[in-house]
């Protein structure tokens, strides 16, 4: 079983997959970056997962489709509609299009995305982490915000959609905080308490530990029932040379006051939670600090060039796993 955000998670789903071809692997994935556009519901991480294992992805990119075009959007920014900010493709719109139209009619995220799933076939189980309404928000400074209407000197924050801050701004100002809104209350999706309780192994990815695996185990029951399934939990760090791979979880990190060390992030999951961690070699002379955490970890290369590299990166994960289970 593997938590998922986008990009991170969905690599290392590919090479899982290569490692151990068999296996029956269900992905627990993050919806806190989903978002409703033109009157869509998008789902960033679940669609790249899909895509990624379906074999639509665009490769450089990360995310989105292959062989792109983009008419609809300039239709809509020819009508003054925005945001202009947020890339949609005229391909990925189907997958809104429909996602949207199923649940207008009454089906539930998981029913919808098990609907895509048939048509990608990923090789995998593929659950949102809930079924309920929750979207990440980051506390920043208004004075940041260019466009905006500053208080009447009262107020000097403001909580702007993740996307909003990852997509729009790229992260650039200083977030203070890093909410979850409505997981309090949400409900893991049906499925999800079982496929922990069931798993033989539980992996996170190296996905961003705050704004990806931290929404996953901020639905309440999750973060309890992997840490008491019983069964090897190993991470492998996003966090190489003290500095996120991909991307700027270097700034949510420290919101939530974690340093951005492989190390720091192993501590922040805490061994509560983690049994293993795996971290790059080039952060080798940091494992003793985690083990003193009480995790076990390893250093090896943690850098996804290529499904093969990736699917390596795999078979240490399982084999760490292998070793806290003796
Ligand atoms: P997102 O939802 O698209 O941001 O993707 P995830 O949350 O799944 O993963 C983002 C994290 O993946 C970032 O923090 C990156 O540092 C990490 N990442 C990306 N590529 C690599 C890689 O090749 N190796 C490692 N160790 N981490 C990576
Ligand atoms: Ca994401």
């Amino acid at each position: 079983m593997v938590l998922a955000g986008g990009i991170g998670g969905a690599r290392f789903l590919r090479g899982l997959k290569s490692a151990v071809p068999d296996a029956e692997v269900t992905v627990i994935g993050n919806t806190g970056d989903d978002i409703h556009l033109f009157g869509l519901k998008v789902c960033p991480d679940l669609d790249t997962v899909m895509y990624t294992l379906g074999g639509g992805i665009h490769e450089e990119q990360g995310w989105g489709r292959a062989d792109e075009s983009f008419s609809v959007k300039e239709e809509l920014a020819a009508y003054g509609v925005g945001p202009e900010w947020f890339g949609l493709g005229d391909r990925d719109f189907a997958t809104h299009i429909v996602r949207t139209q199923m649940m207008s009619a009454g089906y539930s995220l998981s029913a919808v995305t098990e609907a895509l799933c048939a048509r990608w076939q990923p090789g995998v189980r593929l659950l949102p982490m809930t079924d309920d309404r929750v979207e990440t928000h980051v506390l920043i400074d208004t004075a940041d915000l260019d466009d905006s209407v500053q208080g009447d000197g009262g107020e000097s924050r403001k909580a702007v959609h993740f996307q909003e801050y990852w997509v729009r701004l790229r992260a650039s100002v200083d977030a203070h905080a890093v909410v979850p809104v409505g997981a309090e209350t949400a409900k893991p999706a049906p499925g999800v308490l079982d496929a922990i309780a069931d798993a033989d192994v539980i992996l996170f990815p190296p996905s961003n530990p705050v704004v990806s695996v931290g929404t996953i185990l901020a639905v309440p029951g999750i973060r309890e029932a992997i840490a008491e399934a019983g069964v090897p939990v190993i991470g492998l760090s996003p966090i190489v040379g003290n500095a996120p791979v991909r991307g700027m979880a270097d700034k949510v990190l420290s919101a939530v006051g974690v340093e951005s060390t492989a190390a720091a992030v192993a501590q922040h999951y805490g061994s509560g939670l983690l049994d293993g961690w795996l971290v790059d070699t080039v952060d080798a002379g940091s494992t003793q600090d985690v083990e003193d955490a009480g995790i076990r970890c390893r250093a090896v290369p943690l850098m996804m060039t290529d499904t093969q590299a990736t699917a390596t990166m795999a078979r240490e994960a399982l084999a760490l796993a292998e070793e806290v289970r003796a």
